[in-house]
């Protein structure tokens, strides 16, 4: 999987440290403002995580009947973590798609 760097050069760093996209490329100035992702990858999160999480916690919930804070430490940071990293992985992979079929 493409690492979350420049799709041009693959140098510069594509978020500023968050969600958030850079401006341009620091190694090579690509600008980034063409880059249009909309909310596929909110989808696919949304789709992939929640399949995992709601299986989890049901088959959890069957097995074990655990009490209710058991279920908020393991799925809270997981949907938490979880999202914020496959938001970043399927972002820069639509982006790098993007730029291949597209360019800009
Ligand atoms: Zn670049």
């Amino acid at each position: 999987m493409a690492k979350a760097r420049c799709p041009r050069c693959g140098q510069g760093p594509l978020f500023t440290g968050g969600l958030a996209l850079r401006e341009k490329c620091s190694s090579c100035g690509l600008d980034y403002s063409a880059i249009d992702t909309g909310d596929g990858p909110a989808v696919f999160v949304i789709l992939i995580l929640g399949a995992i999480v709601t299986g989890g916690a049901l088959w959890l919930e069957l097995r074990f009947q655990p009490p209710t804070w058991v279920h908020l430490i393991i799925w809270l940071p997981l949907i938490l973590g979880g999202s914020i990293y496959m938001l970043r992985r399927i972002k820069t992979a639509l982006i790098h798609q993007q730029y291949r079929k597209l360019g800009w």
